[in-house]
């Protein structure tokens, strides 16, 4: 449920740099030579039909020049911002800006898509070659005094301009990006900043390659078969395939990989060896040998402390969280605190039917956090058993795609008509042409649903064009593409997906709808990531509904429509061990704030910090943190201070949805006012307030709290 499924994988040009984080390298592009000599698809304007991307046409050797070609251009576009003799303005500047990079916006969609989706060696290789040159390229921008000159002498000049809500928001962020990078400073606190910055995301390195290492380290070797009771025969075959390719033929291994590790808790009689295995897990970063990360995590607090204070925030909490729509760290902490009271509840009394098994089992012990899954599941099997099996025959691809589309044309009355006369990224996408209610061009949409060895796991959306309305008034459609990797159809068996898979095509499709239905003036938006998930989870209400699945969920043989019995289940099933992972999620929610809004410097005990944080909290001592500190990598790596964020997004999309319960799932005005207010305008206004024009209040937890059974 609070699974990440959404990949921002085209987002900006320079996003390369954000997956790959370099920081050493000093590729000398000046001995790069141009090679294009005219004929690079990539360099060319598109004129295929719709102007996609001329994907057959591109080759792998165009990339590298493209990506030259692409930031000179670029960089001739800011140097002729900043070299012009006019007084700096909002559209000499910051609108020019804005539009400037075009082509390597281009270059870069085409290139993130490919390698995501039909990716291969060259590809891969090009893709280390180019991110540290694409990282370069943007410092050099953020980190160029006379242009920050300019955008400081508008943004300091905004109140006596006139300018629209999206221009001031524009220039709203894009002056807080260059001050959040140190353009602030004096040149002594900027290099400090430098230093900080580098020091940094080399501890976060060699932190993730610890938790790496530490995932490999452990192994549970078992050679009696007795200590396999309870494991069904997949998963013992498993075990000994991995003690198979380790080199102890005839024996079991499981590791504390999750596939690994997690039917082991669920299913394994031997008490003793759950507690090995699930302590081992517990315990990675925690060992005090050369892989220990209490240290390492440490400094990495503090120096983010030290980080917000040169910037002026009084942590760090409150400078990540100046960016989001939560805004502040009390903020924050108010949601979390929130749905805690609730949850503990919940928790308790999953521990107590817990309990209540071990009694009448006729066991004599306390349930402890690695007896969790084994009694979860005979909870499950009790209480919700959902069989897979049962479900899939309901949910043939085809249908699934063709309810949602129906879903969407009934709120938005918008089209999808399948082309077939355009270029693919991939033989396997499909393309459509997606058509306003009144027959208008919204924009162009790949659909790609199967796995293949060139493209990577799970599920994402991505864009290959944003929308934008150029400075001669030429409205740019968007190019958008939804990528999945559900089950492949057979020769004798057309693809049927489970459940999970249903809301994951729901899911991406919302994504791109807030591409589709973009309205923005300018290329580049800014969407808080506390905010970017409420267009896609919202969507995949509507997949639970029974008026819906009564239209879409037909069986793929007889037609007939899903049985009520099984909606039941269904909409049973969410409930199954929900306090649990509440709570886990919420004890992991907190401690990465409770880091984040330390203003003090000094070195953390964090094994006493978290036990004295969790006694203070009242955390089930039967309930681990979803992370403890020393394997947290989100809140290393990227996610700190942000690891709130999907609850603060589901926040937003159960309480929007509860706008269609009340006047109707399918209804018209709650519909176009979502349109108006979120969909079209993300990215360009303060989403605080979208929310608000939308909804006409702030958004209550309320909704949340019934549908996850927290009330
Ligand atoms: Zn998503």
């Amino acid at each position: 449920m609070l699974q990440l499924k959404f990949k921002p994988m085209l987002k900006f040009y320079y996003l390369l740099t954000i997956t790959m984080m370099m920081t050493l390298s000093s590729c000398d592009q000046n001995k790069k030579k141009d090679q294009s000599s005219g004929e690079n698809p990539l360099l060319e304007k598109f004129t295929t039909t719709y102007q996609v991307p001329p994907f057959e046409s591109i080759t792998t050797e165009n990339y590298m020049p493209a990506f030259i070609d692409a930031m000179a251009l670029h960089n001739a576009e800011i140097e002729a911002i900043i070299n012009q003799t006019e007084p700096p303005t909002f559209e000499n500047t910051l609108a020019d800006m804005a539009y400037s990079g075009e082509l390597l916006r281009s270059v870069s969609s085409v290139f993130s898509g490919q390698m995501s989706a039909n990716t291969n060696v060259e590809i891969q290789k090009i893709a280390e070659e180019i991110s540290p040159l694409l990282s370069e390229h943007a410092d050099n921008i953020s980190l160029n005094p006379k242009l920050f000159a300019r955008v400081k002498a508008v943004y300091e000049n905004r109140e006596h301009d006139s300018l629209s809500g999206e221009q001031a928001y524009l220039l709203e962020n894009v002056y807080r990006d260059f001050v959040r990078s140190g353009a602030n400073l004096d040149s002594e606190q900027q290099q400090k900043l430098i230093e900080i910055n580098k020091k940094l995301s080399m501890m976060a390195l060699k932190f993730e390659q610890h938790v790496l290492d530490e995932n490999n380290a452990f192994q549970l070797v078992i050679d009696n078969k007795d200590d396999l009771a309870g494991l069904p025969e997949s998963v013992i075959g498993m075990a000994a395939q991995t003690a198979d390719e380790a080199g102890m033929t005839g024996k079991w291994m499981f590791t504390v990989h999750k596939p690994s590790m997690v039917p082991f808790l669920q299913y394994a009689q031997n008490r003793d060896l759950r507690e090995k295995l699930y302590k081992a897990y517990l315990n990675r970063g925690n060992n005090n040998d050369k892989l220990d990360n209490k240290k390492l995590f440490s400094d990495i607090i503090n120096l983010r402390i030290q980080k917000a204070h040169l910037l002026g925030y009084p942590n760090y909490a409150a400078y990540v969280l100046e960016e989001r729509m939560a805004k502040n760290p009390e903020n924050v902490l108010n949601l979390l605190n929130q749905v805690w009271d609730s949850t503990l509840v919940v928790a308790r009394r999953e521990a107590t039917q817990m309990q209540q098994i071990i009694d009448d089992e006729g066991d004599d012990f306390k349930l402890q956090s690695w007896d969790w899954w084994y009694y979860a599941e005979k909870l499950r099997k009790q209480n919700y058993n959902l069989d897979d099996s049962e479900l899939r025959p309901y949910f043939k691809l085809e249908n699934v795609r063709d309810g949602a589309f129906m879903v969407i044309n009934k709120l938005y009355g918008i089209t999808f008509k399948p082309i077939s006369n355009i270029p693919l990224p991939h033989p396997d996408a499909q393309a459509y042409e997606v058509n306003d209610q009144d027959g208008s061009a919204l924009g162009v949409m790949y659909m790609d649903f199967f796995p293949r060895e060139s493209k990577q796991g799970g599920a994402w959306q991505g864009e290959y064009r944003v929308h934008q309305v150029l400075p001669d008034g030429e409205e740019i459609h968007p190019v958008v593409t939804v990528v999945y990797n559900f089950t492949r159809p057979s020769a004798s068996m057309p693809s049927l997906i489970n459940f999970d898979e249903v809301e994951t095509l729901f899911h991406e499709l919302g994504h791109a709808l807030d591409g589709l239905f973009a309205k923005n003036t300018y290329p580049v938006t800014f969407i808080p990531t506390d905010f970017v998930e409420l267009p896609s989870q919202i969507l995949e209400h509507w997949a639970t509904e029974r008026e819906v699945l009564k239209m879409y969920a037909v069986h793929y043989e007889t037609g007939a429509p899903i049985p009520d019995e099984l909606i039941d289940k269904i909409n049973n099933s969410r409930y199954f061990n929900t306090g649990f992972n509440n709570m886990e999620f919420l004890a992991a929610s907190l401690l990465d704030m409770s880091y984040h809004v330390l203003s003090d410097t000094g070195a953390i005990d964090i094994n006493q910090f978290e036990l004295n944080y969790f006694s203070q909290l009242g955390l089930l001592e039967q309930i681990e943190p979803r992370y403890h500190s020393t394997y947290f990598t989100h809140i290393v790596g990227g996610y700190e201070a942000g690891y709130y964020s999907y609850l603060w997004s589901a926040v937003l999309d159960h309480d929007a949805y509860e706008a269609f319960r009340e006047n109707g799932l399918f209804d018209k005005t709650t519909a176009t006012s979502f349109r108006k207010n979120i969909l079209e305008k993300s990215g360009t206004s303060d989403h605080e307030q979208l929310y608000r024009d939308f909804r006409g209040k702030n958004p209550s937890v309320e909704p949340l709290l019934k549908n996850r059974g927290l009330k």
